[in-house]
């Protein structure tokens, strides 16, 4: 029997009191158990070949593939593929549609974001078992997608009129240059979306480009399409024309270029290999591309930082979706004068986690979604403790809760040039860095390519800023790990560096998927000599206009 093996018949049938990673740590926990409830809904139960069958109408395609669950590998559903001639056919009919799209009323399409908002509460329970059955997540991480998307919904649902509407501009001589800023649709999005959020990064990131008069063609992860279909069924059902929303599906290098080859702009969310892949296809035909990228971003414990606090906040930071996420945590700086307290109630809190395959609440972490996943976590792993780090927590697969299950991980001693140190895991794994010098710590947390999340933790509200200024990343939160700063969709969320390009949320979110338009109405005089002129006294006269305007501060 393997050291694993035993492990996980030791642990298997333990059963722990609940724990949340914001609850007291049980006592006495030593490793991962798992979680599971006697009566639950199994894949069966929930993809009945009835569901699939109203699912897959939303996808145009003639090939045949099929998906998977994580929890136990078995086949979920058998799902159209889609050819070149099937995406072209797809923009055909977005085509088609859109410009009926964009000329009804901006409000009545916002209309639909808000029917959309709460139709996604009430039928949360079907989307919910989706999401965890495709990406192997624990239900409370599938609800975190839920919670995203209603926000995006809300946000755009109110606001897209005012970020959208007719806008008065100064002109170039005043009063007689009346200038109106127009904001026109793109025409058809293409949209290539991931495996790890797929409501949230497929049907969420669509919303407004909806809002905003555009049709969408979109590719997502083929793992995970049932939740996407599932989206889009239920947006067709709060208003949207259902022609403007086509879905094709199939192998990325594939199909993902042909969706780039059609597309008038470009959302992609993925790793930054294939990023810049797309950008590549996106600059040939000179059409405007957003990329949202991979990351490895750091949480800073400051001297002064509430360590039973940051303890929890670490967990949700780096195990939730079991750190399949883009903007979760993989390197954690603590202060030297902080990290025993603080590494002994993480380490107690991780090895008291809950792994499970339930479709219901109570599991605190679930399944890494494939086998490409559980390798790569493994070697670092692995080749990190042959070069001499310590695992403090975890560092095992656990089979006997599902083939594709690992421990949530933490890793002391880690140090070039060990992979885990600089290369995205995106897995349940966290290597730990002791720090003196607050300048030292920034530098060595802006020391990657990537430059996507940070976390900062302190009790001083205006150190942190400080300190979060300094960081180069595009979100930074302050005593949370992620959910502050993402959730916060009045402001941008995006990438610095190599963690991508453009922003989701607040006015970029939404300008992104439209092009600007200037109108200028020229009024009483004309920009050329008039009113007998010559060409010396205009020169002469526009030269005083222009000193004038600047005494005046016209902006
Ligand atoms: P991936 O790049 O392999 O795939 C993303 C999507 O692109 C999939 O739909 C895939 O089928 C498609 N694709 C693959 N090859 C393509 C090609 N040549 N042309 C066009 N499309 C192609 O990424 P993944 O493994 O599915 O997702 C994980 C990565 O995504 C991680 O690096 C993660 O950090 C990143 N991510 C970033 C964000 C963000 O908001 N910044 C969010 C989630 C995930």
């Amino acid at each position: 029997m393997t050291d694993t093996q035993a492990r996980a018949n030791a642990t298997a049938s333990t059963s722990t009191p609940a724990t949340s990673s914001s609850a007291p740590v049980p006592p006495g926990a030593t490793n991962p158990v798992a979680f599971a409830p006697a009566a639950a809904r199994t894949a069966a139960d929930v993809v009945t070949p009835e569901v699939v069958a109203q699912l897959v109408r939303g996808v145009v395609g003639s090939g045949r593939t099929a998906n998977h669950t994580p929890f136990t590998g078995e086949r979920l559903a058998e799902l159209p593929e889609s050819t070149p001639e099937d995406v072209a056919e797809a923009f055909a009919r977005a085509r088609a549609a859109q410009p009926a799209w964009a000329a009804t009323p901006v409000r009545r399409r916002a209309a639909v974001l808000l029917r959309f908002h709460d139709l996604l509460l009430e039928r949360q329970a079907e989307v919910l078992d989706l999401i965890q059955l495709e990406t192997g997540k624990a239900r409370l991480h599938a609800h975190e997608e839920v919670q995203a998307v209603t926000l995006a919904a809300r946000h755009y649902g109110v606001r897209a009129a005012a970020y959208l509407g007719p806008k008065r501009r100064g002109g170039a001589v005043p009063a007689l240059t009346k200038v109106t800023e127009l904001r026109q649709p793109r025409g058809v999005v293409g949209q290539i979306s991931p495996w790890n959020y797929p409501l949230e990064l497929s049907v969420g990131d669509a919303l407004p480009a909806f809002a905003a008069g555009n049709a969408v063609v979109m590719k997502p992860d083929t793992e995970t399409a049932l939740t996407a279909l599932w989206a889009r069924d239920l947006l067709v059902e709060a208003g949207l024309p259902a022609e403007v929303f086509q879905v094709v599906l199939g192998d990325g290098p594939v199909v993902g270029p042909e969706v780039v080859r059609h597309a008038d702009y470009v959302s992609f969310t993925g790793s930054t290999r294939t990023g810049r892949e797309v950008a590549k296809g996106a600059a040939a035909r000179l059409v405007g591309v957003s990329l949202e990228l991979g990351g490895k971003n750091a949480m800073l414990v400051l001297r002064d930082a509430d360590v039973e606090k940051a303890a929890a906040g670490a967990v949700r930071a780096c195990f939730s979706s079991a750190g399949q996420l883009c903007i979760s945590i993989e390197r954690l700086y603590v202060h030297e004068s902080v990290a025993d307290a603080f590494l002994e109630r993480f380490v107690a809190r991780t090895k008291a986690m809950r792994l499970g395959t339930a479709l219901a609440y109570g599991a605190d972490m679930g399944s890494l979604v494939g086998e490409r996943q559980l390798e790569t976590v493994v070697r670092h792993v692995e080749e990190a403790v042959a070069k001499g780090a310590e695992v403090l927590a975890g560092g095992v697969a656990r089979p006997d809760v599902g083939p594709l299950f690992y421990e949530p991980t933490i890793l002391d001693g880690v140090r070039e040039p060990m992979a885990v140190c600089g290369e995205e895991t995106f897995g349940p794994v966290v290597s730990v860095y002791r720090f003196t010098d607050e300048d030292e710590v920034v530098e060595r947390a802006n020391a990657t390519p990537y430059g996507l999340n940070a976390s900062v933790w302190t009790k001083d509200g205006r150190r942190g800023l400080a300190v979060a200024s300094r960081l180069r990343a595009g979100t930074v939160n302050i005593n949370e790990g992620y959910g502050a700063a993402y959730g916060s969709v009045q402001a941008p969320m995006g990438g610095m560096k190599d963690s991508g390009l453009g922003r989701r949320h607040g006015s970029e979110g939404i300008l992104k998927y439209t092009e600007a338009q200037t109108v200028a109405h020229q009024r009483l005089m004309p920009l050329a000599p008039s009113f007998g002129m010559d060409d010396e006294k205009y020169a002469a006269f526009m030269s005083r206009s222009l000193r004038l305007m600047k005494a005046l501060r016209l902006r």
